[in-house]
């Protein structure tokens, strides 16, 4: 186990005038399961390859086990790697394959034994350990993956969309093993996905990352509660959040076809804006019962999903399609007039201009 530590890490490619990775600051916990996520390109993958010696970072530090690893070769840093390709050797069996690498390194045989078994076991692989991976389910082979990692015994484990190859179920029942094996095994991991509902399964604290930059470093609770820009709020939970830009009008903020009664919380984090960019969660809309509801937005629906346990209908509000879940129960169909409803202590509030949470 091991405190990683990235101080003003950065990364600019020969040829390039960009930098994929810009002022990376963090502080892991000993042991702690961190996850970055992002949309594609925007450098999480230069990131895990700079922590592994991969990718030499051109700017700031990095330190693993409070060591400097400027210069250290991969196979010096005492960590292990588990990537979206896991590559087995066809020709080996499990137990070879996931002695391979001790071997290199000279371990003695029992030694190696007694990884190999106990890897095997923590991973549930024991039965397969003389089969070769042609015999294996793609879940079973991701399993070999993280033994092959495991044996290592490493300071940090780095995990680059290591389940992208499975199908959903089998996704998420292995995400639900990888969190477990954490918990067993307390070693430090950063994990990449592009998935946020992987991202806030799995993390106990999330990078969410655009563009080479780091938006916001924060427990999964937090990025959902607290998110620090409309980039975060609109990329972390499922619909995304709603927004909607708003002209402010005393308490209220308002556009066509909608009127938002802000309370003062909202209005102090408003200032003396005219214009506002409001969030609302899909969660957080309801068809309106009573007309004196102090939040409206009307409009006509234009999809109706039924979940079974949900319903997701989509609404035209003006200009804005705006997605709202309801109860199953609730009647509604397409071309349907409706009337949406939020408590005001729910709506987010971003600058308009700089995109910044402003409550
Ligand atoms: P994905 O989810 O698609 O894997 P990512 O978030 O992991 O994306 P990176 O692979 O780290 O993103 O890429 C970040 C940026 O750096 C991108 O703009 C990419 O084009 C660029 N980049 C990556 N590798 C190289 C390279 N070897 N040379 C030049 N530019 C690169």
């Amino acid at each position: 186990m091991a405190v990683v530590e990235l101080s003003k890490v950065g990364k600019q490619y020969p040829g390039s005038d960009d930098l994929a990775v810009k002022d990376f600051n963090l502080v892991t916990e000993d042991g702690e399961f961190v996850v970055l996520v992002g949309p594609s390109g925007c450098g999480k993958t230069t990131t895990m390859r700079m922590i592994a010696g991969l990718e030499e970072h051109t700017q700031g530090a990095i330190k693993i086990g409070g060591r400097d690893v400027t210069g250290v070769a991969p196979k010096d840093r005492d960590i292990a790697m588990v990537f979206q390709s896991y590559a087995l050797y066809p020709h080996m069996t499990v137990r070879d394959n996931m002695a391979f690498s001790l071997k290199l390194k000279k371990y003695d045989k029992a030694d190696i034994k007694k990884r190999v078994d106990e890897a095997a076991e923590v991973l549930g692989i024991t039965a397969l350990l003389e089969r070769k991976p042609r015999a294996l389910s793609g879940g079973q082979r991701q399993r070999v993956a993280l033994g092959r990692a495991i044996v290592r015994q490493p300071q940090v484990f780095l995990m680059d969309e290591p389940l992208s190859n499975l199908d959903a179920k089998l996704r998420v029942d292995m995400r639900a093993e990888i969190v477990k094996l954490h918990r067993k095994l307390g070693v430090t991991t950063f994990y990449v996905t592009h998935d946020q509902t992987e991202a806030m399964t799995m993390g106990q604290r999330i990078a969410v990352m655009k563009d080479g930059i780091v938006q916001q470093i924060d427990s999964p609770n937090n990025l959902y509660q607290r998110p620090s820009n409309v980039f975060v709020a609109g990329f972390i939970g499922t619909p995304s959040m709603n927004f909607l830009d708003a002209d402010i009008d005393g308490e209220r903020a308002t556009g066509t076809s909608f009127e938002l009664a802000l309370d003062e919380a909202h209005r102090q984090a408003a200032g003396d804006r005219s214009r506002i960019r409001i969030g609302i969660r899909p969660e957080h809309l309801h068809l309106a019962s009573a007309d004196d509801s102090r939040c409206r937005l009307s409009g006509a629906v234009e999809v109706v999903e039924p979940l079974g346990s949900l319903t997701m209908i989509q609404v035209k509000v003006g200009e804005t399609t705006l997605t709202a879940q309801i109860e199953p129960h609730q009647q509604v169909a397409m071309g349907d007039d409706v009337t949406l409803t939020c408590a005001p202590d729910k709506l987010y509030l971003f600058d308009p201009e700089s995109e910044a949470a402003l409550i």
